[in-house]
């Protein structure tokens, strides 16, 4: 089961829609499990890594995989050539991952590109890495073209993602 947590109001409707779509990209369960706050003393821009190991008073069974989501800005990360804005992060191999819709008007204005951020990094959850198809949610998220494209694996990181569901459960 995929439980989406959200840490700022959203339109239900958009993310019932979110839901849906990650239901169809994984084949798993998907819901919204409500609204939480974040930890104590955290501020934005928030550090995405230190967010997903504080949140504390989430229900989620042990194959369960949770996906934040917040309209605050993530705090940039620092990459080899300077730093870089953070659409998202997820524990890779483990359960929590986050995305953020800062920069976008709102979530209905702007599904296609959160779609597609939150497959990725819920992708990671199951130890997907970053892949060359650029039709893929794998992609890597810096490049130009990523943000236009739809919220869907191509056929080799399904089939991947199919693998560890059926690790998981069995
Ligand atoms: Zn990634
Ligand atoms: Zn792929």
């Amino acid at each position: 089961m995929i439980r989406v947590v959200t840490l700022d109001s959203f339109d239900e409707k958009q993310i019932a829609k979110l839901c849906q779509t990650l239901y169809t990209a994984f084949g798993v369960g998907s819901e919204h499990s409500g609204q939480k706050e974040v930890p104590e003393g955290m501020s934005e821009p928030l550090d995405a890594e230190k967010l997903l190991t504080e949140m504390k008073g989430i229900r989620a069974y042990e194959d369960d995989k949770v996906l934040f989501i917040t309209s605050r800005k993530l705090k940039e990360r620092e990459l080899a050539g300077g730093k870089g804005p953070t659409p998202g992060f997820a524990q890779y191999n483990k359960s929590r991952a986050i995305i953020s819709t800062h920069g976008f008007k709102d979530l209905e204005a702007s599904f296609k590109p959160v779609a597609r951020n939150a497959l990725q990094q819920i992708g990671h959850l199951w130890g997907l890495h970053h892949c060359l198809d650029p039709r893929c949610s794998m992609y890597p998220p810096w490049t130009p073209s990523f943000s236009s494209g739809e919220p869907t694996f191509c056929t080799f990181c399904r089939d991947k993602s199919e693998q560890k569901l059926r690790l998981a459960k069995s």
